[in-house]
């Protein structure tokens, strides 16, 4: 145990160690029943007598914060009860924290993938981005945001494979991985990339974590405070909380059933001089649209005439429930053009953090070399799972299950949709991945309508955070219908139909 003491202080050397132990009992980081450092020891360890360390157990012994037990040691009281949290304001912090604590919040206060639901305060408040992905909901709470369904996950055969590899690969699989990630992972994506149409290499591939860090190394390399990034409006939240936070000016181009309407494209691009266009072209988040094959063309023909590179979300373009398949933009680049991010996390587990980039010409290294100095390399135990568990032809078969089952849901969603909300809603039913965006009846706001439905029980995640201004998307909402079990998507439309009613009746 290192505690901080000053000789040179008049507070003597045991009131130190008591204090200092007395401080960490009440703050909980000691919990009750921990064992404390015989005193022997603590007194080697912090270079003072050991009658100085059994006075300060004395003190705190005779305050009932700890128990000795001869023979056995010491131990923090079972009944040493931590006291609340100091709050916030209570700390001097220095000007510089002051300073941030200023600075607006990139995530919602209260969420991070929800409507915002409080469901246990005390754990949220003092979460650096709100509320922490894997909170809870209230039992019976429903759901509409989310990622896809771990569920369908088969856990049995993901256990098997992480028992084999370190079975086969011994503390190889503990050892620091290749920075581009393990080679025979980056082999079966390549594999997987070019089975469907995406022609590409292992020594093309990154292994990231998750594709968001995908986005955060493409935007730390081609970005600078002050550029612009072109986005579709609406697009991926995230993305736009990864902008801000590198200061750039976000630009939208709106889309439309087709995506992005990149006919609107050329006057934004003379204008604003983009250095980054950042799409979501099969299935885009939030509103599921998928972009015509014309357009996908027409859009790298602009990138490249503007010389602006092209950064390609494929977070769920394989999620595809009906319609032709569209090329992959980076299918159809000549080279070099397109920067492909794809991620495991929407077809398999999002808690594996495992995604990837594909990248030739120059360009490749130097996101390797970002990669390397933010997080040194991507896991390698998970990554040589994830190698053993996704063979190719394990991952068309889980893909096909998935297809199944969340057309399913989707269709769920829109009977429940037309069966039990007020008229004057509208949405498209996707072709595929994994939201439905819908448009609210005339009067009813997305961020009025979040209160009334969680009161009733249900959540989703409100149009306007899909947007780089504040106040757009007040009309719409985006659910996903992929997390939720089917009987489960019935009663939660119910419920936001009924919490529809509510937000009318209170119009009214
Ligand atoms: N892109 C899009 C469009 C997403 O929706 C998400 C996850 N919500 C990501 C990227 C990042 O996913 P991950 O880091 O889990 O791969």
């Amino acid at each position: 145990m290192r505690i901080p003491l000053d000789k040179e202080s008049p507070t003597p050397l045991y009131a130190q160690i008591r204090d200092y132990l007395r401080a960490s009992i009440l703050a909980g980081t000691l919990p009750p029943k921990t064992r404390l450092p015989a005193a022997r020891q603590l007194a080697a360890d912090l270079g003072v007598s050991r009658v100085t360390v059994e006075s300060a157990y004395a003190d705190l012994e005779a305050e009932g914060l700890i128990v000795r037990r001869t023979g056995s040691g010491s131990y923090v009281s079972p009944q040493a009860v931590p006291a609340p949290a100091r709050q916030k304001g209570e700390v001097d912090w220095p000007l510089w924290q002051k300073e941030l604590a200023g600075a607006g919040d990139l995530a919602d206060p209260d969420d991070l993938d929800g409507a915002g639901v409080s469901l246990d305060p005390g754990l949220e408040r003092g979460h650096p981005a709100g509320r922490p992905h894997g909170a809870k909901r209230p039992p019976g709470f429903i759901s509409f945001t989310g990622f896809g369904d771990p569920r369908q996950f088969r856990i049995e055969d993901f256990y098997a494979a992480l028992r084999e590899v370190v079975r086969r690969d011994r503390v190889a699989c503990l050892e620091m991985e290749d920075e581009r990630g393990y080679p025979p992972l980056r082999q079966s994506i390549a594999h997987i990339l070019t089975s469907q149409g995406i022609e590409t290499r292992p020594d093309r591939v990154l292994i990231t974590s998750g594709s968001q860090q995908a986005l955060a190394i493409v935007t730390q390399l081609l970005l600078k405070p002050g550029d612009t990034v072109l986005v579709e409006t609406p697009t991926y939240d995230w993305a736009l909380r990864l902008f801000r936070a590198h200061r750039l000016r976000i630009v939208g181009c709106p889309i439309d059933a087709q995506g992005m309407q990149v006919e609107a494209l050329e006057p934004l691009l003379q204008q604003y001089h983009p250095r980054l266009i950042y799409t979501m072209p099969t299935f885009q988040n939030p509103t599921g649209a998928c972009m015509s094959g014309h357009r996908r063309r027409l859009l790298l023909e602009l990138a490249d005439r503007y010389n602006v590179p092209i950064l390609e979300d494929d977070f769920a373009g394989d999620l595809r429930y009906e319609g032709v398949a569209q090329p992959a933009l980076k299918a159809l680049d000549p080279g070099g053009r397109v920067i492909y991010a794809g991620t495991f996390s929407k077809l398999l587990m999002p808690g594996l953090r495992l995604g990837f980039v594909v990248a030739d010409g120059p360009v490749y290294r130097r996101l390797v070399e970002i990669k390397r100095v933010n997080d040194l390399a991507a896991g390698s135990l998970i990554q040589r799972a994830l190698e053993v568990y996704v063979t190719v032809g394990r991952y068309h078969a889980h893909l096909r299950r998935l297809i199944h089952a969340y057309r399913r849901r989707r269709d769920r969603l829109m009977h429940g949709l037309a069966e039990e909300f007020p008229p004057g809603w509208e949405a498209a039913p996707p072709q595929g991945g994994l939201f439905l965006w819908l448009r609210l009846p005339p009067g009813v706001t997305a961020t009025g309508l979040a209160p009334l439905a969680r009161a009733r029980g249900v959540d989703y995640a409100p149009g306007t955070r899909f947007f780089p201004a504040p106040d757009e998307g007040e009309a719409y909402i985006r659910l996903n219908f992929a997390a939720v079990p089917p009987d489960e998507i019935d009663e939660g439309v119910r419920r936001l139909g009924q919490a529809v009613r509510d937000a009318l009746e209170i119009r009214a």
